[in-house]
This record gives structure tokens, sequence and C-alpha cells, in this order.
């Protein structure tokens, strides 16, 4: 029953008048923009066309009473405010059921408030349960029925009242719980959304079913009391629950993917939604990786948390991409933003820019102890884990083993401005003022930084940009944007091989052994990385095509005791989602280039091998920098070395030609 006013005489017309003057000097009451029609959220689907989630849009909007069912409206009112079209701001009849309630269990608990009072109250008051604050919202509520027609207040209620889960106003609960505008609202959502301004976090439609369905049916009974519902269509509401429109899974990616979305369209498009977005996520992997991470991490601390994302070295394609132990939504997105000291895990960067500047994996190096000036006086010395020295080692070794002092004596060779320079190539972007300690990890990298710069070595030299979205269709499904892969050759395809040789031996006898296991049975490389006083454990490994990096630590960063360690914490999870995601997959092993060639050496001098060697192994050279003098140590034929060029492959004339 509306408060329209009827007046058939003159005086009448008048009086009518000079209301809609007063009318119209009312300050506007809708505090946010009209929502436009046809808004929609974002649905992204994972690569093989399954639904991952969907990124609504984010502003307020204002829905005038005419978009919000009727019978929403009336829901609403059945459970919050029975009378509302009958009182005057009060219900005195409720409030005094209110105050003896209350007086006679001593506090003021019971509500008792009208719609008007409830809107009051969320707009202008705090929510203390004070007689005075009672009292002037009376007193407020009693002037603004003055001021504003019912439709108006329960219009401005609507638009204002929280829903839970950080959505204020209908049109936010809309969209979140349902994926929908106010007026597409169906009776069953209506009934649910009528349940939660009681207690939105307890009766949101994504709360406990038990509690929403119980919700549910004191809403239906509330309606039937009244008579505004007839016995079947309460059993027809009852036995045709509304579902809900998750926000859907995988929420780091869906961060990520919005994040892309806005810096390259900016927010209208968010805004204005209705896109379908193609991305490069398999949501099958995806379920493998959070499984891993959740129990590898949760077996550890119930406080730790971890990351992994998985790339395709060929394209970029994030595969999987989880920042979250427990696979949830969390503010900190530690895949794709949280930024880390990397530790060892950049130490396979230095090393191929050690071969690419023609110092070869069979070099020898010491790690007796050197002092660096820092320039202002005072002396950095690097140490190794442990404190231990090994005294002489192959290049080879010392990144097997992941030596601190040759380390950063080879990057020394390098030179800081070189090696930044390879590192911005291959993907990382680093800063020199951080010296020769960048050799260490002392430079802060995100996840997907730090694996997308591994896409080279697994991928014959060849860097692969970490790509998000594959394809955007616009509302028509047409395809409005195609993200072709980046891809961009930054080493050589020998240095590449050459480096993922040594890293292969990480897994078998070096810093992450435990996988050697794992490294029969798979063709697989990859380096651990251990931060100082352990407050970071760094994995990132690869297959031919798979690259995985796993972080795990504290979001304060903490330590996590000795022990914690890249090897002991983030390979084992790195194993347990490789087992898995290779279990569908063909794995062949890494392509050796023409460019590369096989000599066998004398380990402790680094030169060919004579037949008078105490000791003999094969290594890998870049053709051109492999040494050409045999050991000068030892004496003896030197021994027949393989050929080192393939031979030209013979291909017949074609005879059509
Ligand atoms: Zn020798």
């Amino acid at each position: 029953m509306s408060n329209s006013i009827r007046c058939p005489h003159v005086l009448g017309l008048f009086l009518v008048s000079a209301l809609a003057a007063s009318a119209s000097t009312q300050e506007p009451f809708a505090t946010y923009p009209t929502l436009p029609p046809g808004t929609s959220s974002i649905t992204v689907l994972d690569s093989k066309g399954c639904y991952v989630g969907r990124i609504p849009p984010q502003k307020r909007y204002w829905v005038s009473i005419d978009r919000i069912p009727a019978f929403l409206q009336q829901s609403l009112l059945a459970v919050e405010d029975a009378r509302f079209y009958e009182h005057s701001g009060i219900d005195y009849r409720s409030l005094a059921r209110a105050v003896l309630t209350d007086v006679m269990k001593g506090k003021l608990v019971q509500g008792g408030s009208t719609i008007t009072q409830q809107l009051i109250k969320n707009k202008f008051l705090s929510s203390a349960r004070t007689l005075d604050r009672k009292l002037k919202e009376a007193d407020m509520a009693l002037d603004f029925e003055k001021k504003y027609t019912k439709r108006q207040i329960l219009e401005m209620y609507f638009n204002e009242i929280y829903f839970g889960n950080g959505a204020y106003g209908i049109v936010q609960a809309a969209r979140l719980y349902f994926d929908k505008s106010p007026e597409e609202l169906n009776e069953g959502e209506c009934i649910l959304l009528a349940g939660v301004p009681k207690n939105p976090s307890r009766y949101n439609p994504f709360g406990k079913p038990m509690d929403v369905v119980q919700r549910r049916e004191v809403v239906l009974k509330r309606l039937r009391d009244l008579r505004l519902i007839t016995p079947q269509h309460r059993l027809a509401l009852q036995a045709h629950g509304a579902g809900t429109r998750p926000l859907g899974q995988a929420p780091q990616y869906l961060a990520q993917i919005r994040g892309q979305l806005l810096s390259r369209f900016g927010p209208d498009v968010i805004e204005q939604g209705g896109l379908e977005v193609i991305a490069a996520l398999d949501l099958d992997l995806q379920k493998k990786a959070e499984l891993a991470l959740r129990e590898g991490v949760r077996r550890l601390s119930p406080k730790l948390q971890g990351a992994l994302v998985c790339l395709d070295p060929a394209n970029g394609d994030v595969l999987a991409a989880v920042g979250d132990a427990d696979g949830v939504q969390s503010s900190l997105n530690r895949a794709f933003v949280s930024r880390r000291q990397p530790g060892s895990a950049i130490k396979p960067m230095i090393y191929a820019a050690a071969l690419e500047k023609g110092i070869t994996a069979g070099s020898v190096w010491s790690d007796e102890a050197v002092a660096y000036d820092r320039g202002d006086g005072k002396v950095w010395k690097p140490k190794n884990y442990g404190n231990e020295h090994f005294g002489e080692l192959s290049l080879h070794q010392a990144l097997v083993h992941s030596d601190n002092i040759i380390s950063v004596k080879v990057l020394d060779s390098v030179g800081v401005p070189a090696f930044v320079d390879f590192a911005g190539r291959m993907g990382l972007s680093l800063h020199a003022q951080n010296g020769l300690s960048l050799a260490l990890g002392t430079d802060e990298v995100t996840l997907k930084d730090l694996a997308q710069a591994y896409t080279p070595l697994a991928n014959g030299g060849t860097r692969a940009e970490a790509r998000t979205i594959l394809r955007i269709y616009d509302r028509r499904r047409q395809t409005w944007v195609e993200n072709p892969p980046l891809t961009t050759p930054v080493l050589s395809p020998a240095a590449a091989f050459i480096t993922t040789q040594m890293l292969k031996d990480v897994l078998r006898t070096g810093t992450a052994k435990g996988l050697n296991r794992f490294s029969q049975a798979h063709a697989c490389a990859g380096k651990t990385g251990t931060t100082d006083n352990y407050m970071d454990a760094w994995f990132v490994g690869y297959t031919p095509n798979l690259v995985t990096g796993v972080w795990v630590g504290y979001d304060q960063p903490t330590s996590g005791g000795r022990g914690f360690t890249g090897g002991a914490i983030a390979a084992p999870i790195w194993e347990k989602f490789m087992e898995r995601a290779l279990a569908s997959r063909p794995s062949g092993d890494f392509a050796k280039p023409d460019t590369v060639l096989t000599l066998s050496i004398d380990p402790a001098t680094g030169l060919p091998a004579r037949e008078g060697c105490p000791e003999k192994q094969d290594e890998f050279y870049i053709q051109g920098a492999e040494p050409k003098d045999p050991c000068a140590l030892h004496e003896g034929e030197p021994v027949p070395q393989a050929t080192s060029a393939p031979e030209a492959p013979v291909i017949a004339a074609d005879p059509l030609s």
C-alpha cells in the first residue's frame, strides 16, 4: 500500500504541486550511480573450456525500487518489518515486545527495529546497543518517515544494507551470490537474500548449508503465516532451492587475470563485464598443485605458507598457480605478486651467463675464502652453507653443491652489470647495486618471474613470457583479444643444454638428492634455494615440458629452523606435484644441440684426459670453448675423444628436382 496522495479538489491540486515542489528540493538519496542494464561478471574458462570462475564488477551501484523484485521486498519485509507500510517509523507493538524481552533478560538484546530504524542505524549511527542510541535512532526514524516515502525508504534500505562477504546493497549481493542483476532474481533467490540482513555472516547464501536452509524455512514459514504465499507455493519453493554461483576456483589465478585486465584495458572493462576469458590454466593440474602444496606445507605447520607455479616452457602458459597453502582466497598473492629473496635458486642464471662468456663446466675453481671490499670501508666475506669448504671444484660441481664462494667468484668473472643485463633477458629484473651478493639471491623476486626465468633452460635457450590469458571473447562470442605466446631467444641452445646437464646432477647427487629416485624415472633438472637464517625454502625444477617452482615460508619472514632448506622442504612438494602432473604427459629428454660436444677430461685439471690420468670424466662443452691441450699434470697418450661434431646428414637428391 503506497502513500500516494489523492486530492480531488483544486485546493488538493494546489497541495499536490506544493508537495511536488518540496519533493523536488528533497536532496537526492541515491548515493551511488545507477546500475547500467546488462551488467554481468567476466567468466573465466580454462584452456580446455572448463569453468574456472568469474570476475564480478567491483564498484557499488544503485537500483530504484522498481528494479527490486516485489517478491523480494515482500519476503524481506515479512521477516524484518511486517507492519512497515503501517507504522510511522517506529513499530510500537514490536518495540514494546522487544523492551519487555530486554527487561526480562536484563539487557538490550532484542531488535524490534523497523526497516527505517535499521537504515538509520546503518547509515548514521554506531551499532552500540545503548538506550541512548535507541532513542536517537527512533527520533531520526520519525523524521525520516516525514521526509521520504515508504518506497524511498525501502529503496534506500535495499541499496545500503549489508548482505555478507563484503557485499553492500542488493546490487552487490545479487551479483556476488547469484551473478545476476536484482531484477533477474528468481523467487528462490529472493527467499535466500531476504534472510540475510538478520545475520549476514551466518545467513549469507555462501554460509553453512544447514544455517542457510534453516533460515530459508523461517522466511517461508513467515510468508505463509502472513498468508503471502499458499501452501503449494511454499512446497514448490522448498523443492526448488536456489543454487549459488561461487566465485570459482584458483583464486590467485583469477586475481592475476583480473590484474592483467585492469592494467591492460582499465577498470571499465571489469565493470561492464560480459567477457569470456580463456585462461592458460589447466584445472586438472591446478587441483594436483593445490593438493601437493597443501599436503606438503600443512604436514609441517599450521601457520606456514607456500606457493607453486607451473609453466609450459614452450609457450609460457601458466598451467597451474597456487598462492595459498590452503588453496583459498587470501590477501597475499604469493604465486604472482609477493617478492622474496630466491637464495641459491638464482645461481643457474649466473652459471648460464658464465657459459655464454666462454667459462666452461669443466673449469676448476677454488672455494678458498675470499674478501671483497664493499666500498664503505667494510669487507664482505661470502660463506658456504654450514661454513664448509670443498677445496677445488669444477664449475659443474660448484653448481650441483650450491657452493656460495665459487658462485660469487663466478659472478665476479662475469661482471655484475653484464649479469644484471643477462638476468633481465631471462626475465628477472635485478638491481646492480646489490653487487656480488646477487650471486646469493639477495634481490627479491616473485615466484612467477623466477619460474619464468628457467624457461630458456628447459626450452633450448628461448624464453617464454608467462601467459595467463590465451583469448578474450566479447559479449557476442567474437574473439576480442588474442594473446599469442611471446617467446624470445635469450641464451644459446648449447648454454641452455649444458646448464641443464649440470642441474640434472642437483637431483642425483646435489642439494636435492632426495629426488634421485624421481630423476631416474624422468629427465629433469632443478635448483634449490635457501635464504639466510632459513627464512625461505625454494625449489625450481623442470622437464622438457614443465617448469615448476615451489616456495615455502612464513608471510612475516621468520626462520623455519635448522633444516628448513629448499632440498628438505620445497623439493618434496615439487616431486609430489610433478609425479602426478607427468603421469598424464609424455616426457622425453632434453634435446642435445649440434653445438655441444662431449670430452673425456681429468676433473682435477679440467683438461682433456691422458691415459695416465687417475680420474676421467665426461663433460659437455659449447663447441669452440672446449680446452685443446691435454692434461699437463699426468703422462700418457691423450685418450681418443668422440667425434666432436655430428656427421653431416646425407640427404638423398630429389629425382624430380
Ligand atoms: Zn690428468
